[in-house]
């Protein structure tokens, strides 16, 4: 026999291990602080935990479940996810009972059979948290505050963004996805293999595919998923922004993150990143008020997430390698015209330095042409570019130097800057 793993599968070693151990242990720590104890639940399930729980037009219930019959007869699967085995255990224990709100979390291996690639394998590591019982809008924002200080305290602000969604209750995504239907049947050619099965297994996915073409194609549908919210919907979407707000927690509104499973409600979001290619979500979360129903409970509003453990390894890793190479620290430049803002361009760069990032400026007035063509000879990923005139009116330029685009901002953004990760966001 020749020694080796399944592919897509990994064995983690020292000193990734005690890596791994530490990250988990921190975000136990923050969850715990929000009142959230843990649930240790099997790997193993019966088949019908996940189906009835994730539904049978998911990816994962279709293709990506590693199930086999025992030599009992039954049929199991290898947990592709937490929530439903949570949402089992919190009916076969009849948690609703204890309190009325119930906090839960959980961590562990998760199997899932898809193309390995960086940041996507077979079995992997999940840390999730379910927060059962309330319906109202400020426990989606708590669960969301939850995940934003964890990020915060593993130190990965700068480098991802949340991204929410309302995708409502079912009848108003059956209207939406009969209007999608519409919109993309007749360009059924174009889109990808597993999008044109999509069409008649789970029409919402398109929205999220990573192909070209389907990109390009939903880009253009000429409608969004809160046309179709109902009032009640709408509402909870506002209220749970506003309370996001108060807590100055920073989300950007994104109408194609639609999650693969089928149990959300209302509430979905992601927390992605740019550094780590097409895998770029390293959390994700919603609301599922009808699950628990689904598998058998008394109706419980409930919602959650989980974190993708390796994926913020390899995020932190990337992160500790810039930081540890101040050589390839991303460069800034401040091109200036005119006397007033030759002298305000210095007092900006002096500002960002102070945030930890890289800039230059030059000290004598030059010709916005040589400017420019230092920041390039530089390597300066972004330049802002301030004149006289972008003054009076309190903006600033921001050029991407790479792609040559070029956007005006109010001057504003700049003190709200985080570190060099924001510029990338804005061009
Ligand atoms: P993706 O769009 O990347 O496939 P997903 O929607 O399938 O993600 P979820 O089921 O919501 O992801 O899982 C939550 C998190 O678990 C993801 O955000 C990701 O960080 C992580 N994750 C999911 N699948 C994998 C995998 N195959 N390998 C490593 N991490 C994964
Ligand atoms: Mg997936």
């Amino acid at each position: 026999m020749k020694a080796a793993r399944l592919h897509g599968f990994k064995d983690i070693l020292h000193p990734e291990t005690d890596k791994l151990r530490l990250v988990e242990s921190k975000i136990k720590e923050v969850f715990e602080r929000f009142g959230f104890s843990e649930i240790i639940i099997p790997i193993l399930e019966l088949s019908e935990v996940y189906s009835t729980g994730l539904g049978n037009t998911t990816d994962i219930i279709q293709k990506e479940m590693y199930t086999f019959e025992t030599k009992g007869g039954e049929w199991v699967s290898m947990r592709p996810e937490g929530t439903a085995g949570v949402v089992r255990a919190f009916i076969e224990h009849s948690l609703y009972r204890k309190s009325p709100v119930t906090k839960l979390y959980y961590s562990g291996e998760m199997f899932r059979h898809e193309k390995p690639q960086e940041g996507r394998q077979r079995s992997f590591n999940q840390i999730g948290a379910e927060l059962f019982g309330s319906r109202d809008p400020l426990s989606d924002s708590e669960i969301i505050a939850m995940l934003w200080l964890t990020i915060t305290e593993l130190d990965l602000l700068e480098h991802v963004q949340l991204e929410l969604n309302s995708i409502g209750k079912p009848a108003e995504r059956e209207r939406y996805k009969k209007a999608l239907l519409d919109f993309l049947s007749p360009k059924k050619d174009s889109l990808c293999e597993n999008c044109r099965n999509r069409l008649s297994t789970n029409p919402l996915r398109i929205l999220d595919c990573k192909t070209g073409t389907c990109n390009e194609i939903v880009s253009h549908i000429p409608f969004l998923v809160r046309d179709y919210l109902s009032e009640q919907s709408s509402n909870h979407m506002d209220a749970l922004t506003r309370f996001l707000g108060e807590k100055s927690i920073p989300y950007r509104l994104n109408p194609r993150i639609v999650r693969g499973l089928d149990y959300y409600t209302d509430t979905v979001f992601e927390i992605t990143t740019n550094e780590l290619g097409s895998q770029n979500a390293v959390a994700a979360g919603g609301r599922y008020d009808l699950l628990v129903e689904r598998m058998g409970g008394p109706q419980t509003p409930a919602v959650g997430f989980a974190i993708g453990l390796e994926r913020v390894l390899l995020l932190l890793e990337k992160m500790r390698t810039r930081r540890n190479s101040p050589g390839k620290k991303q460069l800034v430049s401040i091109i200036h015209i005119g006397e007033v803002a030759r002298v305000q361009a210095a007092k900006m760069a002096y500002d960002l330095r102070k945030k930890g990032m890289k800039v230059e400026t030059e000290y004598e007035n030059k010709s916005l042409k040589s400017q420019m063509r230092k920041a390039n000879r530089t390597g300066a990923t972004h330049s802002i570019i301030v004149g006289e005139d972008e003054l009076r009116k309190k903006i600033f330029s921001l050029r991407n130097m790479k792609t040559g685009k070029e956007k005006s901002f109010p001057l504003e953004k700049l003190a709200g800057l985080r570190g060099h990760g924001d510029l990338r966001k804005l061009i």
